[in-house]
């Protein structure tokens, strides 16, 4: 698989990914990042618009499932509370954990989605994968370490610049 980090879509929010928008993209299983894609570092509760994002997709005919590198307790208390499946330690650029993600639910890489913030973990994982790697917009960059990553990647987000979703 190719080790390419240009996602294939970005988009600013996690929430703008509709059921309609990925069913007619193919995509039947979404994986997701959790840190800075689905709330911020500094908390484990979600925006209104997100938890109700949530709750949509789950009465949807997509699948969505938790794919992050930690491991923590404030993850899984995320993961009961939203009634959300997942797998850490996923060692992202791996491609391991999403391997592990479509074996565990049935799902061939031509018909899923990782969706995260981070092209040199998100991103590379789902082209390692063979999946559709989506880039979301990080929801607070707010070190400077996090900062500073965001500028590597600067060069990339420019030259995928036209897959950027209307929204
Ligand atoms: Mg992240």
């Amino acid at each position: 698989m190719p080790l390419s980090f240009l996602p294939r879509v970005m988009t600013r929010s996690l929430a703008d990914l509709t059921p309609d928008y990925l069913l007619g993209k193919g995509i039947r299983l979404l994986m997701m990042d959790f840190d800075n894609t689905i709330v911020p570092y500094t908390t484990d509760v979600p925006t209104e618009r997100m938890a109700a994002w949530l709750e949509q997709m789950n009465a949807s005919p997509v699948k969505i499932a938790i794919v992050s590198n930690s491991r923590n307790e404030r993850l899984i208390r995320f993961c009961e509370t939203y009634s959300l499946d997942y797998i850490m330690r996923a060692h992202k650029p791996s491609a391991k954990g999403l391997r592990e993600c479509m074996a565990r639910f049935g799902f061939r890489p031509e018909e899923s989605a990782i969706v995260g913030d981070q092209i040199f973990t998100d991103t590379l994982a789902g082209n390692l994968a063979g999946v559709m790697p989506i880039l979301v917009d990080a929801i607070d960059n707010h070190t400077i370490w996090l900062k500073a990553r965001h500028v590597l990647e600067l060069p990339f987000l420019f030259a995928a610049r036209k897959r950027r979703m209307e929204t």
